[in-house]
């Protein structure tokens, strides 16, 4: 058996076919070695330094204080459980452990394309046992800037904060078809007509949501209003949130609105810019862009509108699009572009990555224009000989309930394909 340490700090074994199978297609067995570390509150353990402490718990393996490590040490020992095995009879086997699947995927993503000899990866980093993944979205990230002109506020405006609050957010890959309210969006709805329509409304600011990849649940926004229409333009918001709160009924039961008197600021948009930011914002496509029609139910394509914020000179929205499909992440990457040049709108990089975890947001922020490449998606492949004969092979052992199903989220095997695009992935 060989074995080489690769960068990123992944490792692969390899292990030649035994007698009589090297004709067959080679089998890579895929797992990550990094895991989840979390402990009591009331733990001395020191995760760089200190040992897991295992402990048998009737019929489970636990760990004393912390998180054991099972996602993904128990694919970690599946490999090593397979390799150390002469008793088996297989093709070329193939066991690449990878690193930082918890949080960047950088082993994934730094795989060469000159490495693995196998046809068919097999993933083994799944949480359910009687299922089989086919399938995973890519990310592209993009903030995009609309450059704005600021003025003193006016003399004849008050100025009042305007809060949404209360939504329940959710994850901007796995329940972006499920309807739920964007806050950013709902307040520029409710917003967008009446500064349309009424002169001299300014906004002072606007900011809304907390991670690329979670649908915003808040947006607070502060509109300097003419004070003789302030009455008016009250009631017309109040009216307009009435109504979304009517169609929200069933999913946000806790959608607020809040105005409350706010003192008047240094200075804010004039109202042409003040219209602009509404329009831009009422115009991205936050939401479902195709359903996949090859796995009943599995978004294919979609954009989530995560995170946005009213600087001094621009406004910024982070946008975050998901695909298993290529060439649909072209076309969301070309809606992009189209809409920055039909609202004159800055496109400062691609932002990329799966940002698993709110820590690394900010890492990858500092790392995004130095990445230009989006990420890969793994598209689903229902039909293939290859699954035909693993969901054979799988339901003699799960009683024929075996699962087939995709993510519309990012998994380690969408980066990999990108590097082997003629392997067969499960
Ligand atoms: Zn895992």
């Amino acid at each position: 058996m060989k074995f080489k340490k690769l960068q990123a700090g992944n490792v692969i074994f390899r292990k030649e076919a035994t007698k009589g199978n090297e004709h067959l297609p080679g089998i890579c067995i895929q797992a990550h070695m990094d895991m989840v570390c979390s402990k009591n509150s009331d733990s001395t353990h020191n995760f760089l330094t200190d040992p897991i402490v295992p402990v048998i718990d009737g019929e489970f393996l636990k760990a004393s204080g912390t998180t054991l490590g099972a996602d993904d040490g128990i694919g970690v020992a599946a490999c090593l459980a397979l390799l150390e095995d002469n008793s088996l009879d297989h093709p070329l086997l193939e066991c690449l452990i990878t690193t930082n699947e918890e949080t960047d995927m950088s082993g994934a993503e730094n795989l060469p394309n000159d490495v693995l000899l196998s046809k068919i990866l097999i993933n083994v980093d799944s949480e359910e046992e009687d299922s089989i993944c086919i399938g995973c979205a890519g990310g592209l990230e993009r903030a995009l800037r609309l450059k704005v002109k600021k003025e003193q506020p006016k003399e004849s405006s008050s100025f009042f904060k305007v809060s949404l609050i209360g939504l329940l957010g959710g994850h901007s890959g796995a329940q972006i078809h499920e309807g739920l309210g964007n806050a950013i969006q709902l307040l520029a709805r409710i917003m967008n007509p009446i500064a349309q329509e009424h002169q001299d409304i300014q906004l002072a600011s606007f900011y809304g949501g907390t991670a690329i990849n979670t649908i915003p649940r808040e947006c607070f926004s502060i509109f300097g209003l003419p004070k003789a229409q302030v009455e008016e333009i009250k009631t017309k918001v109040l009216s307009s949130f009435d109504d979304i709160k009517k169609e929200y009924k069933l999913i946000e039961p806790n959608m607020q609105l809040l105005i409350e008197n706010e003192s008047s600021p240094q200075e804010c948009c004039n109202h042409d810019s003040t219209k602009k930011i509404l329009d831009f914002l009422s115009i991205i496509h936050h939401g479902v862009f195709r359903m996949s029609p090859s796995v009943p139910g599995l978004v294919e394509t979609s954009n989530s509108l995560s995170i946005v914020s009213l600087e001094k000179e621009y406004f910024e929205a982070q946008l975050f699009a998901r695909s298993s499909s290529n060439s649909q992440m072209k076309y969301v990457s070309e809606y992009f572009d189209a809409l920055s040049r039909s609202y004159e709108i800055e496109i400062i990089g691609d932002r990329n990555g799966f940002p698993g975890k709110r820590l690394f947001i900010y890492f990858i922020w500092l790392n995004f224009l130095k990445n230009k490449n989006n990420k890969k998606g793994w598209d689903p492949e229902p039909s293939s000989f290859a699954l035909s004969v693993i969901k054979k092979v799988h339901g003699e052992e799960y009683d024929n309930k075996t699962k087939v199903y995709a993510v519309h989220a990012g998994l380690e095997c969408g980066l990999i394909k990108k590097q082997y695009p003629d392997m067969v992935f499960f």
